[in-house]
């Protein structure tokens, strides 16, 4: 098959208790590999297509037949998502970041703080399923936005925010219901505490490159 699902970094219990066990097993063996098998179903009669990256097909939809683009947009961007939502997270995370971010959130925000409140604003009014991001701007700039469904920054022509994520959070029901069923608002304060800083930093680096 085309695509394959990664292995998680951690093991699921490394999340807590902000993100539980069981919540993190489901989610990535059952939603995230759920959206790997449904792309290579798609692309099945695309031969063409398994030579590139998610991350390829996702940033010119246009390019992908029009036949499979709306499945291609909704399991490979959940592909993408997920891929991306596990290595922005880690144990015993959280805390601020440093360095050129810490001083580009600042500029652009006010604060860390004010980031935060923008941000977890931006995850809490997203309404339904979606998610709510971080990204480098083509001009550099940071900029924070929320996408429905599996929609991503990096689907260029296709949504508002456009842009390279260094950071992004997961608000799909299936990411918290059984923890904090309604309460999108506690997990996502939650979530700040295993964001994994390091490795954003190390994305803010690249996108800056
Ligand atoms: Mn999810």
């Amino acid at each position: 098959m085309a695509y394959q699902l990664p292995a998680l970094q951690y093991p699921f219990n490394a999340l807590e208790p902000s993100i539980d066990a069981r919540t993190m097993e489901i989610h990535h063996d059952k939603h995230h590999a759920a959206y790997v098998a449904n792309l290579n179903n798609a692309i099945k009669d695309y031969p063409d297509l398994e030579a590139k990256t998610v991350g390829d097909l996702l940033s010119d939809l246009a390019s992908v037949p029009e036949a499979i683009r709306t499945a291609v947009r909704n399991n490979g961007g959940g592909v993408w998502n997920h891929s991306f939502f596990w290595r922005i997270m880690a144990p015993e995370a959280g805390g601020r970041p440093s360095g050129a971010l810490a001083a580009a959130i600042d500029a652009t925000f006010g604060s860390f703080e004010a980031f935060q409140e923008k941000f977890q604003q931006a995850a809490v009014t997203r309404f339904g399923s979606g998610w709510a991001w971080l990204s480098v701007k083509a001009d550099k700039s940071l900029c924070i936005c929320s996408t429905p469904n599996q929609d991503s920054p990096i689907m260029k022509g296709v949504v508002e925010c456009a842009g390279e994520p260094i950071l992004c959070v997961d608000v799909w029901e299936h990411a918290y219901y059984l923890n904090y069923q309604n309460r999108r608002p506690d997990y996502v304060k939650a979530w700040w505490n295993v964001v994994n800083w390091p490795a954003v930093e190390a994305l803010y680096a690249a996108a800056m490159k």
